[in-house]
Protein backbone atom coordinates (compact mmCIF):
# COMPACT_ATOMS: atom_id res chain seq x y z
CA UNK A 1 0.00 0.00 0.00
CA UNK A 2 1.25 3.51 -1.07
CA UNK A 3 1.36 5.96 2.00
CA UNK A 4 2.89 9.28 -0.04
CA UNK A 5 1.67 12.20 -1.06
CA UNK A 6 4.82 13.90 -1.52
CA UNK A 7 4.07 17.65 -0.67
CA UNK A 8 6.59 20.24 -1.87
CA UNK A 9 6.72 24.02 -0.51
CA UNK A 10 9.55 25.21 -2.11
CA UNK A 11 12.34 28.27 -2.62
CA UNK A 12 15.42 28.14 -4.27
CA UNK A 13 17.32 30.84 -4.99
CA UNK A 14 20.44 31.08 -7.46
CA UNK A 15 23.69 32.72 -6.28
CA UNK A 16 25.52 35.09 -8.81
CA UNK A 17 27.09 38.31 -8.95
CA UNK A 18 23.99 40.22 -9.08
CA UNK A 19 22.11 39.90 -5.78
CA UNK A 20 20.51 36.87 -5.40
CA UNK A 21 17.26 35.78 -7.28
CA UNK A 22 14.47 33.34 -6.82
CA UNK A 23 14.29 30.48 -9.51
CA UNK A 24 11.71 29.00 -7.72
CA UNK A 25 9.44 31.09 -5.61
CA UNK A 26 7.02 29.38 -2.95
CA UNK A 27 6.21 26.56 -5.47
CA UNK A 28 3.75 24.36 -3.30
CA UNK A 29 2.54 20.59 -5.31
CA UNK A 30 1.19 17.52 -4.14
CA UNK A 31 1.43 14.22 -6.21
CA UNK A 32 -1.15 11.84 -4.95
CA UNK A 33 -0.27 8.17 -5.35
CA UNK A 34 -0.93 6.69 -8.96
CA UNK A 35 -1.55 10.45 -9.86
CA UNK A 36 -0.03 11.76 -12.95
CA UNK A 37 1.04 15.82 -12.62
CA UNK A 38 2.31 18.14 -15.87
CA UNK A 39 4.60 20.91 -14.47
CA UNK A 40 4.41 23.26 -17.49
CA UNK A 41 5.89 26.27 -18.90
CA UNK A 42 8.85 27.72 -21.22
CA UNK A 43 12.75 27.26 -20.35
CA UNK A 44 13.84 29.30 -17.51
CA UNK A 45 10.45 29.25 -15.41
CA UNK A 46 12.08 26.85 -12.62
CA UNK A 47 10.13 23.29 -13.67
CA UNK A 48 13.69 21.14 -13.82
CA UNK A 49 15.05 22.84 -10.94
CA UNK A 50 11.50 22.06 -9.08
CA UNK A 51 12.08 18.34 -10.37
CA UNK A 52 15.54 18.02 -8.77
CA UNK A 53 14.71 19.17 -5.58
CA UNK A 54 11.84 16.58 -5.54
CA UNK A 55 14.42 13.85 -5.99
CA UNK A 56 16.95 15.42 -4.09
CA UNK A 57 19.29 16.41 -6.95
CA UNK A 58 19.29 20.15 -5.92
CA UNK A 59 18.59 21.58 -2.32
CA UNK A 60 16.05 24.09 -1.57
CA UNK A 61 17.34 27.77 0.01
CA UNK A 62 13.60 27.40 2.02
CA UNK A 63 10.90 25.01 2.54
CA UNK A 64 10.97 21.52 2.39
CA UNK A 65 9.99 18.55 -0.02
CA UNK A 66 7.94 16.04 2.43
CA UNK A 67 7.38 12.09 1.34
CA UNK A 68 4.96 10.21 3.73
CA UNK A 69 5.14 13.33 6.08
CA UNK A 70 9.28 13.26 6.17
CA UNK A 71 11.81 16.05 4.63
CA UNK A 72 13.64 14.28 2.42
CA UNK A 73 16.55 16.80 3.22
CA UNK A 74 16.60 15.09 6.95
CA UNK A 75 16.96 11.60 5.30
CA UNK A 76 20.07 9.89 6.16
CA UNK A 77 21.90 5.74 5.15
CA UNK A 78 18.74 3.26 4.82
CA UNK A 79 16.20 6.04 5.37
CA UNK A 80 17.84 7.89 1.97
CA UNK A 81 18.86 4.77 0.08
CA UNK A 82 14.83 4.35 0.52
CA UNK A 83 14.17 7.42 -0.87
CA UNK A 84 16.15 6.82 -3.49
CA UNK A 85 14.49 3.83 -4.75
CA UNK A 86 11.44 5.26 -4.38
CA UNK A 87 11.76 8.63 -6.38
CA UNK A 88 13.59 8.41 -10.02
CA UNK A 89 14.57 10.56 -12.55
CA UNK A 90 14.56 10.74 -16.08
CA UNK A 91 16.45 13.50 -17.99
CA UNK A 92 15.81 15.13 -21.04
CA UNK A 93 18.83 14.01 -23.04
CA UNK A 94 19.39 10.43 -23.40
CA UNK A 95 22.45 10.71 -25.52
CA UNK A 96 23.72 12.37 -22.38
CA UNK A 97 22.21 10.41 -19.22
CA UNK A 98 23.65 6.30 -19.95
CA UNK A 99 27.27 5.37 -19.55
CA UNK A 100 28.70 4.81 -23.32
CA UNK A 101 30.77 2.14 -21.58
CA UNK A 102 28.33 0.12 -19.92
CA UNK A 103 26.02 -2.26 -21.49
CA UNK A 104 22.67 -1.86 -21.04
CA UNK A 105 22.79 -5.03 -19.49
CA UNK A 106 25.10 -3.12 -16.71
CA UNK A 107 22.64 0.02 -16.88
CA UNK A 108 20.15 -1.64 -15.81
CA UNK A 109 21.91 -4.02 -12.91
CA UNK A 110 23.84 -0.65 -11.70
CA UNK A 111 21.10 1.03 -9.87
CA UNK A 112 20.17 -2.33 -8.04
CA UNK A 113 23.63 -2.67 -7.03
CA UNK A 114 24.23 0.74 -5.62
CA UNK A 115 21.08 0.46 -3.73
CA UNK A 116 21.88 -3.19 -2.52
CA UNK A 117 18.39 -4.47 -3.21
CA UNK A 118 19.35 -7.82 -4.67
CA UNK A 119 22.23 -9.49 -3.74
CA UNK A 120 23.04 -12.18 -6.00
CA UNK A 121 24.36 -10.60 -9.67
CA UNK A 122 22.33 -13.75 -11.01
CA UNK A 123 19.19 -11.98 -9.24
CA UNK A 124 20.57 -8.25 -10.85
CA UNK A 125 20.05 -9.55 -13.84
CA UNK A 126 17.02 -10.85 -13.88
CA UNK A 127 15.15 -8.13 -12.41
CA UNK A 128 17.29 -5.95 -15.43
CA UNK A 129 15.89 -8.19 -18.01
CA UNK A 130 12.42 -8.05 -16.20
CA UNK A 131 12.75 -4.11 -16.90
CA UNK A 132 13.89 -4.17 -20.07
CA UNK A 133 10.51 -6.27 -20.75
CA UNK A 134 8.90 -3.45 -19.35
CA UNK A 135 10.13 -1.20 -21.55
CA UNK A 136 9.38 -3.10 -24.42
CA UNK A 137 13.34 -3.82 -25.25
CA UNK A 138 13.15 -7.51 -24.08
CA UNK A 139 11.32 -8.69 -27.22
CA UNK A 140 13.56 -6.83 -30.02
CA UNK A 141 16.54 -9.69 -29.59
CA UNK A 142 19.25 -9.59 -27.39
CA UNK A 143 19.68 -5.86 -26.11
CA UNK A 144 21.50 -6.83 -22.95
CA UNK A 145 24.59 -6.74 -24.45
CA UNK A 146 24.53 -3.80 -26.57
CA UNK A 147 25.84 -0.28 -25.99
CA UNK A 148 24.46 3.10 -26.04
CA UNK A 149 25.40 4.17 -29.21
CA UNK A 150 24.32 1.25 -30.99
CA UNK A 151 20.72 2.41 -29.96
CA UNK A 152 18.49 4.96 -31.21
CA UNK A 153 17.19 7.78 -29.63
CA UNK A 154 13.78 6.22 -28.60
CA UNK A 155 15.52 2.91 -27.20
CA UNK A 156 18.03 4.74 -25.12
CA UNK A 157 14.77 6.81 -23.76
CA UNK A 158 13.51 3.52 -22.72
CA UNK A 159 16.61 2.18 -21.71
CA UNK A 160 16.84 5.57 -19.31
CA UNK A 161 13.09 4.81 -18.18
CA UNK A 162 13.94 0.73 -17.49
CA UNK A 163 16.88 1.86 -15.14
CA UNK A 164 14.30 4.25 -13.37
CA UNK A 165 12.10 1.09 -13.31
CA UNK A 166 13.94 -1.56 -12.22
CA UNK A 167 14.01 -0.24 -8.53
CA UNK A 168 10.49 -0.05 -8.75
CA UNK A 169 10.21 3.67 -7.87
CA UNK A 170 6.97 4.69 -6.16
CA UNK A 171 7.19 8.02 -8.63
CA UNK A 172 9.22 8.84 -11.92
CA UNK A 173 10.02 12.73 -12.18
CA UNK A 174 10.38 12.68 -16.26
CA UNK A 175 12.33 16.13 -17.27
CA UNK A 176 11.04 16.84 -20.96
CA UNK A 177 11.23 12.86 -21.83
CA UNK A 178 10.15 13.15 -25.16
CA UNK A 179 11.54 16.42 -26.60
CA UNK A 180 14.62 15.56 -27.92
CA UNK A 181 13.62 12.45 -29.46
CA UNK A 182 12.33 12.24 -33.53
CA UNK A 183 8.36 12.80 -33.62
CA UNK A 184 8.04 10.00 -34.80
CA UNK A 185 9.30 7.80 -31.54
CA UNK A 186 7.51 10.71 -29.26
CA UNK A 187 3.90 9.12 -29.10
CA UNK A 188 5.18 5.79 -28.59
CA UNK A 189 7.74 6.88 -25.29
CA UNK A 190 4.53 8.81 -23.65
CA UNK A 191 2.19 5.71 -24.41
CA UNK A 192 5.06 3.70 -22.81
CA UNK A 193 5.02 6.22 -19.72
CA UNK A 194 1.23 6.15 -19.39
CA UNK A 195 0.64 2.34 -19.95
CA UNK A 196 3.66 2.39 -16.57
CA UNK A 197 1.23 4.73 -14.89
CA UNK A 198 -2.20 2.46 -15.11
CA UNK A 199 -0.15 -0.76 -14.55
CA UNK A 200 1.88 -0.20 -12.14
CA UNK A 201 0.69 2.71 -10.31
CA UNK A 202 3.52 4.66 -10.79
CA UNK A 203 3.06 8.28 -9.89
CA UNK A 204 4.44 10.61 -12.45
CA UNK A 205 5.79 14.26 -12.61
CA UNK A 206 6.01 15.16 -16.09
CA UNK A 207 8.14 18.23 -16.83
CA UNK A 208 6.81 19.52 -20.02
CA UNK A 209 6.90 23.12 -22.21
CA UNK A 210 4.20 21.32 -23.79
CA UNK A 211 0.40 21.87 -23.16
CA UNK A 212 -0.78 19.00 -25.21
CA UNK A 213 1.94 16.51 -24.08
CA UNK A 214 0.41 17.51 -20.65
CA UNK A 215 -3.38 17.09 -21.42
CA UNK A 216 -2.09 13.58 -22.97
CA UNK A 217 -0.56 12.49 -20.18
CA UNK A 218 -1.94 14.35 -16.95
CA UNK A 219 -4.56 14.11 -14.66
CA UNK A 220 -3.82 17.85 -13.64
CA UNK A 221 -1.44 20.35 -14.60
CA UNK A 222 0.53 22.91 -13.09
CA UNK A 223 1.23 26.08 -15.17
CA UNK A 224 4.62 27.80 -13.86
CA UNK A 225 5.76 31.24 -15.38
CA UNK A 226 9.48 32.67 -13.99
CA UNK A 227 9.40 30.34 -10.82
CA UNK A 228 5.50 30.70 -9.61
CA UNK A 229 2.86 28.54 -10.39
CA UNK A 230 0.43 30.89 -12.17
CA UNK A 231 -2.64 28.11 -12.66
CA UNK A 232 -3.41 24.53 -11.78
CA UNK A 233 -6.39 22.70 -12.86
CA UNK A 234 -7.67 18.59 -14.08
CA UNK A 235 -6.49 18.21 -17.36
CA UNK A 236 -10.17 17.09 -17.94
CA UNK A 237 -10.93 20.31 -17.99
CA UNK A 238 -8.69 22.00 -21.00
CA UNK A 239 -8.63 23.41 -22.77
CA UNK A 240 -12.61 24.83 -22.16
CA UNK A 241 -11.52 25.67 -18.80
CA UNK A 242 -7.82 27.52 -19.08
CA UNK A 243 -8.30 31.25 -17.20
CA UNK A 244 -4.70 32.21 -16.65
CA UNK A 245 -3.75 35.19 -19.09
CA UNK A 246 -0.47 33.34 -19.87
CA UNK A 247 -1.65 29.60 -19.82
CA UNK A 248 -4.38 31.17 -22.69
CA UNK A 249 -1.22 31.95 -24.83
CA UNK A 250 0.52 28.88 -24.42
CA UNK A 251 -2.37 27.02 -25.45
CA UNK A 252 -2.60 29.62 -28.40
CA UNK A 253 0.80 27.95 -29.54
CA UNK A 254 -0.69 24.64 -29.87
CA UNK A 255 -3.06 24.45 -32.42
CA UNK A 256 -4.79 20.67 -31.75
CA UNK A 257 -5.82 22.38 -28.02
CA UNK A 258 -7.32 25.61 -29.07
CA UNK A 259 -10.55 25.71 -28.56
CA UNK A 260 -11.74 28.18 -31.20
CA UNK A 261 -9.80 27.01 -34.69
CA UNK A 262 -9.96 30.38 -36.52
CA UNK A 263 -9.85 33.35 -35.99
CA UNK A 264 -6.90 35.81 -34.96
CA UNK A 265 -3.82 33.89 -33.28
CA UNK A 266 -2.62 35.38 -29.75
CA UNK A 267 0.89 35.09 -29.39
CA UNK A 268 3.48 35.07 -26.67
CA UNK A 269 6.14 38.11 -27.48
CA UNK A 270 9.39 37.58 -27.13
CA UNK A 271 11.54 35.83 -24.25
CA UNK A 272 10.72 35.28 -20.94
CA UNK A 273 12.75 37.64 -18.74
CA UNK A 274 15.37 36.76 -17.26
CA UNK A 275 15.34 35.21 -13.61
CA UNK A 276 18.33 37.76 -12.71
CA UNK A 277 16.02 40.87 -12.64
CA UNK A 278 11.96 39.16 -12.71
CA UNK A 279 9.60 42.27 -13.08
CA UNK A 280 7.92 43.29 -10.15
CA UNK A 281 4.28 42.58 -8.98
CA UNK A 282 2.83 40.18 -11.43
CA UNK A 283 5.82 38.72 -13.51
CA UNK A 284 4.19 38.08 -16.13
CA UNK A 285 2.89 41.57 -16.55
CA UNK A 286 5.34 42.96 -19.27
CA UNK A 287 4.14 40.30 -21.42
CA UNK A 288 0.49 40.31 -20.87
CA UNK A 289 -2.38 41.27 -22.94
CA UNK A 290 -4.74 42.27 -20.15
CA UNK A 291 -2.09 44.05 -17.40
CA UNK A 292 -3.76 46.78 -15.50
CA UNK A 293 -1.98 49.18 -13.41
CA UNK A 294 -2.11 47.01 -10.40
CA UNK A 295 -0.11 44.16 -11.44
CA UNK A 296 2.97 45.66 -12.27
CA UNK A 297 3.19 46.58 -8.55
CA UNK A 298 0.97 44.02 -6.65
CA UNK A 299 1.72 39.87 -6.90
CA UNK A 300 -1.33 37.68 -7.46
CA UNK A 301 -1.82 35.10 -4.94
CA UNK A 302 -3.45 31.46 -6.36
CA UNK A 303 -6.99 31.82 -5.50
CA UNK A 304 -10.35 29.37 -6.37
CA UNK A 305 -11.78 29.67 -9.76
CA UNK A 306 -14.53 28.19 -9.85
CA UNK A 307 -15.63 24.18 -9.06
CA UNK A 308 -12.95 21.69 -7.99
CA UNK A 309 -9.44 22.06 -7.39
CA UNK A 310 -8.86 24.92 -10.37
CA UNK A 311 -6.69 27.34 -9.13
CA UNK A 312 -5.29 30.71 -10.75
CA UNK A 313 -2.95 33.73 -9.98
CA UNK A 314 -4.27 36.76 -11.45
CA UNK A 315 -5.58 40.23 -10.64
CA UNK A 316 -8.51 40.48 -12.85
CA UNK A 317 -10.16 36.95 -13.08
FE1 LIG B 1 -1.90 39.75 -16.50
FE2 LIG B 1 -2.23 41.28 -14.35
FE3 LIG B 1 -3.29 38.85 -14.41
FE4 LIG B 1 -0.66 39.18 -14.22
S1 LIG B 1 -2.18 39.78 -12.71
S2 LIG B 1 -1.71 37.75 -15.53
S3 LIG B 1 -0.34 40.97 -15.51
S4 LIG B 1 -3.83 40.59 -15.74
Amino acid sequence: VKTYPVKVGLWRQIRSRQPSVQAVSNVNLTIEPGEVVGLVGESGCGKTTTGKMLVRLEKPTAGSVRLDGTDIFQLKGRELRSFRRRMQMVFQDPYDTLNPRRSILETLMQPLRYLGLEASAAAQRERALEALDHVELGALGDFSNRYPHQLSGGQRQRVAIGRALVVEPDIIVADEPVSMLDVSVRASVLKLLQRLNRERGIGILLITHDLATAKFLCDRVIVMYLGKVVEEMPSSAMPRAVRHPYSKLLLASVPDLRSEPSGPREHLDGAAPSAIDPPSGCRFHPRCPLAVPRCSTEEPSLRPMGEGSHMAACHVL
